[in-house]
């Protein structure tokens, strides 16, 4: 099935069509001239063990997890990177003959693209994080790792944003009292779904009380320009996408396993390409 001079790396979740990380890898192997594949592999719950022992059997030398494997994954590994541990949720893994260590580079991830568009003052800044999911608390852990404690978090569920803040960092809101004091953050972070095509009218907070200082980021990229990102733009707020955070996950995770940094320019173009432009 393989062949044994290409390296292989690949993508694993249910579902797996959809990704794109397949595209922006593959991109990035063939501009730096590195003889690799990487491909999509369809793993349902049930068949994750087995999958990931094949892989490994196939010569895999790193792979991504996605949903909903991101915990489960947690439970094969023989290493596990402390920031990963500190998560709860692995994606990306490093495979050394048979031995797995795990990695999460969301949360970096999300941090790097922020400061592309935020760069000062983060610590002074009131960042408002809507959701209390995986992604939420990846993105949050990655603020504590860099000296921001005080994040308020909203959540459909209260109490998950209260269990994510670890006692006394930062606030937990009710939607309604978040969208009440819009005004008075200067970035506020939609990772929920709210946006996507099954919701794409929605927005995943009321956006009566924006006003044009806040930076709103959302980390859904498909579609590129969500109706919470649109409805920034109308009110004059600098917004970013999800397509940032996608690439530099990808970035670091591609720097994990070859030790080389990608074009993050090519991942956004094939990202942006694929998806029908801006
Ligand atoms: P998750 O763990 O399932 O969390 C989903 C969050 O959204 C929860 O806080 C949930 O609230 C909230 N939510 C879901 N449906 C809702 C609804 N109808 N109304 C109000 N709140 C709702 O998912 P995840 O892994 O964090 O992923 C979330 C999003 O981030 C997905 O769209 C994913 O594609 C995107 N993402 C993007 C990147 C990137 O690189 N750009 C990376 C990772 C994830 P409850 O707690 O109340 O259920």
């Amino acid at each position: 099935m393989y062949d044994k001079h290409l390296s292989k790396y690949a993508v694993i979740g249910d579902p797996i069509m959809q990704s794109m990380s397949p595209d922006i890898h593959n991109a990035c192997f063939e501009q730096m001239g590195i003889d690799a594949e990487y491909e999509a592999v369809h793993v349902r719950k049930d068949d994750l063990e087995q999958k990931v022992k094949a892989l490994i059997e196939a010569g895999c030398k790193g792979f991504n997890v996605t949903i909903p494997h991101k915990l489960d994954i947690i439970n094969l590994l023989d290493e596990i990177d402390p920031f990963a541990e500190a998560i709860g949720a692995v994606n990306t893994v490093i495979v050394e003959g048979s031995k797995l260590k795990g990695y999460n580079t969301d949360g970096p991830g999300f941090y790097q693209s922020l400061l592309e568009i935020h760069p000062l003052n983060l610590k002074e800044s009131n960042i408002l994080v809507i959701g209390a999911g995986g992604a939420a608390r990846a993105i949050v852990k990655a603020f504590l790792l860099n000296g921001i404690e005080q994040v308020t978090i909203t959540n459909r569920t209260v109490e998950k944003a209260v269990e994510l803040l670890e006692g006394d960092n930062g606030q937990a809101l009710p939607l309604e009292e978040a969208a009440a004091r819009l005004d008075r953050y200067d970035i506020a972070i939609n990772t929920t779904p709210i946006g996507m095509v099954q919701n794409i009218n929605e927005t995943p907070i009321s956006l009566n009380n924006l006003e044009s200082h806040t930076v709103l980021v959302d980390i859904i990229y498909n579609p590129l320009m969500t109706k919470f990102l649109k409805a920034g733009l109308e009110k004059g707020c600098t917004v970013q996408n999800g397509v940032p955070m996608f690439i530099h996950q990808a970035a670091l995770s591609f720097e994990l396993w070859t030790g080389r940094k990608p074009d993050l320019s090519l991942m956004k173009r094939t990202v942006e390409q694929k998806l029908g432009g801006k």
